[in-house]
């Protein structure tokens, strides 16, 4: 069978890495989570207090940063940082440094190198317009605002996380702003994408059409 891309864009919170991580299950694929290596790339400036405005700074903090997944969960030189990249520090400050564009060249490259077997589901912002434009299957994937917040909210309370629903709502609103007005491959709907707005679906039902539409891709 046919070995595809399928990429997966769209707003913060709206379920893509739970509908790619299902989707790759079902086809026997690879599944990557691009957010995790601009998230850990983050945990590790804040870490080392790297200077997002100093170009030498940043070029040398990317020096010593080495990503690799190990079953799904993503490695910051060795060390397993799935959770700790989720925290509000992070969150608050990805979306800054996911806009620098040495931090964008230095992640693409690596995604694209991973999707070079085809066979692959990555999740993003900018997976159907920079990463991979060739990917057999785009999805924009979109959700209601405050559905969105909702279940982010839900999902950070379940972790215990101490924090408001107006947080969550403002840390959304805030990341898609910037993540949809930077310079460097902003969030866009790639003109080949299919839209998929799951604000009234189950993941079940989401992931029948997403299937899908892959197996008519699949199938050629
Ligand atoms: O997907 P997730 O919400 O974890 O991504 C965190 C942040 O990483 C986004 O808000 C965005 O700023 C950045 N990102 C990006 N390009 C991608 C994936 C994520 O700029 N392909």
């Amino acid at each position: 069978m046919n070995k595809i891309i399928i990429a997966i864009d769209g707003y913060s919170s709206t379920g893509k890495s739970t509908l790619a991580k299902q989707l790759a299950k079902k086809l026997n694929y690879i599944y990557i989570d691009s957010g995790a290596m601009y998230r850990a790339i983050t945990l590790y400036f804040l870490q080392n207090e790297i200077d997002c405005n100093h170009l030498d700074s940043i070029r040398y903090a990317l020096s010593q940063i080495h990503l690799n997944f190990v079953h799904q969960q993503i490695h910051l030189n060795g060390m397993n940082v799935e959770e700790i990249i989720r925290s509000m520090e992070v969150s608050n400050l990805v979306s800054e440094v996911a806009a620098l564009e040495q931090v964008r060249v230095f992640a693409v490259q690596q995604q694209q190198f991973l999707g070079k077997e085809r066979g692959i589901v990555m999740d993003g912002r900018d997976i159907g317009t920079t990463v991979f434009p060739d990917a057999e299957l785009k999805i924009f994937l979109t959700a209601q605002e405050d559905i969105r917040s909702q279940r982010r909210f839900d999902e950070m309370k379940l972790k215990s996380e101490t924090i408001t629903f107006l947080e969550v709502k403002t840390n959304l609103a805030h990341r898609d702003h910037i993540d949809s007005t930077r310079e460097f491959s902003p969030l866009t709907k790639a003109i080949d994408a299919v839209v998929l707005d799951n604000s009234h679906l189950s993941m079940d039902e989401q992931l029948e059409i997403a299937y899908r539409w892959a197996m008519e891709k699949v199938m050629g």
